[in-house]
């Protein structure tokens, strides 16, 4: 196949990482951003998220992880106020927070000892007693004996989050190519050369890995590329009753599932973390698992009409931390790929990154998330 043009930047994959970091490409000025998506911009993992921006809830000490997670975390506000402004597309950031409840003994301990460690680091965090934490949200189950607070902790609205990044990319005029796969990323003596799609060969010094779980099927010849995993995750929606418009308005987590509800009154509930290879069925099992451990949460959810149940694909590298900044052995291949459970949250964090390594040669901040980390463990497939 002949050349089909040429790019500054080739974008590989149009979720949530790729259109953010197209769009950040082309707010510093990079005129000639081509991002590639194999099938749908915002189709795939970024389409099936709950959108919590929940980092404290789920941490249990601090590290470079949870610092990058609370950084992308407070850069929300501003990243989603700035969309809007761009597109008119108000992504719904709720900010009402996240209530994390105990359930059982183990629970409560769990949240005792999150409580200690995040009070001594001088996060925001609130505990709660059983009547408190139902004064806040009155559908929670009985068997509460505590709860913590997390105001920080909060939520957005994932599709209306894509939506609002593609009309931003049209804006900015970047090429957003669909129903395209990128095969192979071609490079000479150390440098790239070009991204070879099903609809030809696109010429550029610079490539951006952020194909999500399917990133590692990219051939790059001469050098390989870090294995990224597909974690599926199940997830229950329900409807609005019309009695009752929203049974909560805080996240609400336990350790076993969590509620999310949405400002138009829906209810998310998940979810499941499965080894299925790259099948996205939903499952008996998995929908089951999800209606007990709501159920466990909040006895109301059992009037709510169900309205949607899904799956999608978590991208996972080998020790679960994302994979972000070039690559030590080929010059111009950049990787923003295995955000796994955080893609959402991790989003301005990562087109900040990769787009002050890109243009301004700024080495990231910790090494640990570099793509060399893999030497020992990467595949070619
Ligand atoms: C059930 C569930 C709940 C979740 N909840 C949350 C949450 O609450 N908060 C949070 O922060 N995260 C959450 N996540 C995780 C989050 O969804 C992912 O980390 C994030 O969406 C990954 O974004 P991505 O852009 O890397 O991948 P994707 O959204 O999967 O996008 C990758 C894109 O690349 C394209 N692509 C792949 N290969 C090629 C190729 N060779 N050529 C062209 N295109 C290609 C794909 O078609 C796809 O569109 C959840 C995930 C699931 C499944």
């Amino acid at each position: 196949m002949g050349q089909l043009e040429t790019a500054d930047v080739v974008v590989i994959g149009g979720g949530v990482i790729g259109l953010t970091i197209a769009r950040a490409l082309a707010l510093r000025g990079v005129r000639n951003v081509v991002l590639v998506e194999r099938a749908n911009l915002g189709a795939e993992a970024s389409f099936a998220a709950a959108g919590m921006l929940a980092p404290q809830a789920e941490a249990d000490y601090a590290d470079g992880f949870f610092d990058l997670c609370c950084q992308s975390r407070d850069m929300y506000p501003t990243f989603a106020a700035a969309l809007r402004e761009e597109t008119g597309i108000d992504s719904e950031l709720d900010q009402t927070g996240t209530l994390y409840v105990a359930l059982t003994e183990q629970d409560q301990r769990e949240i005792d000892h999150r409580y200690d460690w995040q009070v001594r680091a001088g996060l925001s965090i609130q505990k709660l007693g059983p009547i408190d934490a139902q004064a806040l949200e009155s559908c929670i189950s009985q068997n509460l004996s505590g709860a913590l607070k997390f105001p920080n902790d909060i939520q957005i609205e994932n599709r209306r989050l894509l939506n609002a990044l593609v009309a931003a990319n049209e804006k900015l005029g970047v090429r957003l190519m669909t129903g395209t796969t990128v095969g192979s990323i071609r490079s000479d003596r150390g440098r790239i050369e070009g991204a070879e799609t099903s609809r030809g060969f696109i010429s550029t010094g610079t490539v951006v890995v952020s194909g999500g779980a399917w990133s590692s099927f990219i051939k790059v010849l001469d050098s390989p590329i870090p294995r990224i995993e597909p974690v599926r995750g199940q997830m229950v929606c329900f409807g609005s009753s019309q009695s009752r418009p929203c049974i909560a308005r805080h996240v609400i987590y336990s350790r076993r599932g969590y509620l999310v509800p949405r400002l138009d009154g829906r209810v998310l509930a998940g979810s499941t973390t499965e080894q299925a290879g790259f099948n996205k069925v939903v499952t008996a099992s998995g929908v089951h698992s999800i209606l007990s451990n709501a159920l466990e949460i909040s006895q109301r959810i059992s009037d709510l009409p169900l309205v949607g149940v899904w799956a999608g694909l978590r991208p996972r590298a080998q020790d679960s931390w994302p994979v972000l900044g070039p690559s030590g052995e080929i010059q111009g291949l950049v990787f923003a790929t295995g955000h796994y459970r955080n893609g959402i949250l991790l989003a301005p964090i990562t087109g900040k990154l990769i787009v002050d390594a890109i243009v301004d040669n700024v080495v990231l901040p910790d090494p640990a998330f570099g793509p060399d980390r893999f030497a020992n463990v990467r595949v070619n497939r």
